[in-house]
């Protein structure tokens, strides 16, 4: 989440009081308090939603909280606007400028006579504001954009950008916002001084109140039918901003409109519409279940987990490895032209059994010449890659011919069509090459760029976070007491995510000590979109993983039939998803393979990988108890798999040891040398020698 506790967003109206019953146009606002949504609030009018945000406020302010207040309408003019009214270019002074002249109650304002009387004194009567909502005439405003004429750009850089924005010109009307500005900066004004809010992007963020500008359309996407537009728009844009990471919110802030302003997210929609759309119960585990089996816990992750990452345009060289965010189609065939797929002599038609001479022509057809035609019942010398000259759809290879002199002997039968190939044989203009969430691989490339398709959308990487737990561990490279061992999980889980294709973030390691791992999960929430922890995870009293997970109010203690494994603990801390691993490093190498690889991939926009697996003889007995899913650590020899002669699960050895999992499910089972087992091996999850 952001580094403000609390994200309110307002869904302003220019229009008079809409009475008691809910409903749309009036002004909304949706919050989002420590990454936990409330529901919309629905505010009847101006004098409403000022005493309400005014209080809010205070109240943040009291608990500690730092809140990032948005409002859909613009926070300046055009260049020139603010110089012309004030004499200053600085547009907190033309907030102030209205919040004097403006005069608003719950059913009437002044905004169109202040709006006529700016155009009678800073234009010629005829710009720059229009439309007048009254009955009566506003002398200076016009009802139409007839005559119009405005001394003023008529929009701000960002709105040529923001494609659909309204003009903060147009006084009224469907969509227009001209209104909402004049009724707007003066509540706003008055907040500000009242808090010493930060105004974005005017000032630097350093109150603990800011403020900035939003357009709810630019990623708030379409309402539920069921739903108030506004109201689900500003609950949608609150989740949204509550859920981005530290540095995305930074990029998201960093641009330069010092008169001008800017809405917040133009030119990074991408970061907010990747934003997680997890539910803070997505881990909730059906009542009543003890041993969730395996296949139960894959599929609840499949079922509950959706991508977070942001989207993107990259180039094709550069998206190896990267996730498809949208399918991608050719834009060319393969090949683009038919052509022949060998050296030798084309022709048009079959022939017969039997000799045949025919009348060589002129010169060749080469790969990348563009195709000639070719005289009837003439053959052509063709190499192979070589456009099929009009009037050849036959090729006979150069082995099987003799060339004496002009003309070219060779043996029928010669099927039409033979050593040739069709344009879009391999893939035609418009097919689907690669499917959304699928990560790119060199083959792909080579695909892409055959195609014609030079550039694709796709997903940033995920971010992962890693941490360890346990008074008892050390770092590597440091001094350890008797009593005390290396943290051997966390080098192993950052490798293996970045071999799963996402960025690793190394958290640290916290004692066993609630204060200390609140720190570090605090942390990792502001800077990644999932966390992996290990140790800590059970139900015991020194298990403080699960117990902070719980008390987040998020949390499901997974007890999953595995071995090895012990309970996996699943939940959400402030908005981002942590996979609580068992300590043992066998466990929890298991659980991240078995697991969290498939979870991740998911986040990361990819689609569910199933690991694929081989029927193969063991070399190994066995006798299995019935009722748990069992992984052992074991590899391929001479055709068979071997298993690792130890199942304890601390032996870290056997991971290294072994090159992959042999699976035995859950029925009880008595292995002898020979019998068919399953073995997957370690790349097939994602992980690589
Ligand atoms: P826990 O789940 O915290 O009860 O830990 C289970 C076992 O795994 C204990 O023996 C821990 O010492 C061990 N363990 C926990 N974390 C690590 C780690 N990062 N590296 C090595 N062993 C660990
Ligand atoms: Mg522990």
């Amino acid at each position: 989440m952001t580094p403000f506790d609390t994200v309110v967003m307002v869904d302003w109206s220019g229009g008079n009081d809409t009475g008691p019953r809910p409903r749309k146009d009036a002004i909304w606002a949706g919050i989002n308090r420590c990454g936990v949504a409330e529901a919309p609030v629905y505010l009847r009018n101006r004098a409403v939603a000022e005493s309400w945000l005014a209080e809010l406020f205070s109240a943040e302010r009291a608990a500690g909280r730092r809140v990032l207040a948005g409002f859909d309408f613009p926070f300046g003019y055009p260049a020139g606007f603010a110089r012309a009214l004030t004499g200053s270019d600085d547009p907190l002074g033309l907030w102030d400028w209205f919040e004097k002249r403006i005069v608003d109650s719950p059913s009437a304002n002044n905004r169109f006579d202040l709006a006529g009387h700016i155009n009678l004194t800073h234009g010629d009567g005829k710009g720059p504001f229009w439309f007048n909502g009254l009955r009566r005439d506003v002398e200076g405003l016009a009802r139409t954009k007839k005559g119009y004429k405005n001394p003023f750009p008529e929009k701000r850089q960002s709105e040529t950008l923001a494609t659909g924005a309204f003009t903060c010109w147009q006084m009224g009307g469907t969509g227009a916002v001209g209104g909402q500005v004049f009724t707007g900066l003066p509540v706003l004004s008055r907040l500000r001084r009242q808090f010493h809010a930060s105004v974005w992007p005017f000032e630097p963020l350093e109150s603990d109140i800011a403020f900035v500008e939003i357009w709810p359309s630019l990623t708030a996407g379409p309402a539920p039918d069921d739903q108030i537009k506004d109201a689900w728009q500003v609950s949608e844009i609150s989740r949204q901003i509550s859920s981005l990471k530290v540095d995305d919110l930074a990029r998201i802030l960093a641009v330069d409109a010092p008169e001008e302003g800017w809405i917040f997210g133009l030119g990074c929609e991408g970061d907010l519409t990747g934003t997680p759309a997890l539910r803070n119960d997505c881990f909730a585990l059906p009542p009543g279940v003890y041993w969730t089996p395996v296949q139960d816990a894959l599929d609840l992750l499949k079922d509950r987990l959706a991508p977070v990452t942001a989207s993107h345009t990259l180039s094709l060289e550069q998206a190896l490895g990267r996730v498809a965010s949208a399918d991608v189609r050719a834009n060319r065939a393969n090949p683009p032209l038919p052509n022949t797929a060998v050296d030798g002599y084309g022709f048009a038609g079959g022939k017969a059994a039997g000799p045949h001479a025919m009348p060589l022509t002129e010169g060749r057809a080469a790969a990348g010449d563009t195709p000639g035609a070719l005289p009837p019942d003439h053959a052509i010398r063709v190499l192979t890659g070589a456009a099929l000259p009009q009037g050849v759809d036959t090729v006979v290879l150069q082995e099987d011919v003799i060339v004496d002199g002009k003309t070219l002997r060779f043996s029928g039968p010669v099927k039409q069509g033979a050593n040739t190939r069709k344009a879009g044989e391999d893939v035609a203009a418009g097919d689907i090459i690669v499917r959304k969430g699928r990560r790119i691989t060199p083959a792909d490339q080579a695909l892409l760029a055959a195609t014609g398709v030079s550039k694709l959308a796709v997903r940033a990487p995920l971010r992962v976070g890693v941490l360890s737990t346990g008074d008892e561990l050390r770092d590597v490279g440091t001094t350890a007491e008797p009593g005390q061992i290396y943290d051997a999980n966390r080098p192993m889980l950052l490798s293996l995510i970045s071999q799963f294709g996402h960025v690793p973030l190394d958290l640290g390691r916290a004692p066993d000590d609630r204060a200390a791992l609140r720190a570090l999960l605090d942390k990792g929430a502001a800077q990644v979109d999932a966390i992996l922890t290990s140790g800590g995870a059970s139900a015991g009293d020194e298990d403080h993983v699960s117990a902070l997970l719980q008390e987040a109010g998020a949390m499901d203690l997974w007890r999953i039939a595995i071995k090895p494994g012990r309970p996996l603990a699943l939940g959400m801390w402030q908005g981002t998803p942590v996979f609580g691993l068992p300590g043992n490093p066998v466990a929890a190498m298991v659980c991240s393979l078995v697991f969290a690889r498939p979870a991740l991939e998911v986040l990361a926009g990819a689609v569910w990988p199933e690991p694929q697996g081989f029927e193969v003889p063991a070399a190994f007995s066995k006798s299995k108890k019935a009722g748990r899913r069992e992984y052992l650590r074991a590899r391929m020899r001479d055709g068979r798999a071997e298993a690792f002669a130890s199942e304890g699960s601390g032996r870290i050895s056997g991971l290294s040891w072994a090159e992959g999992l042999v699976e035995l499910p859950e029925p009880a089972m008595t292995i002898a040398p020979g019998d068919p087992v399953r073995f997957i091996p370690y790349a097939s999850f994602g992980m690589r020698a």
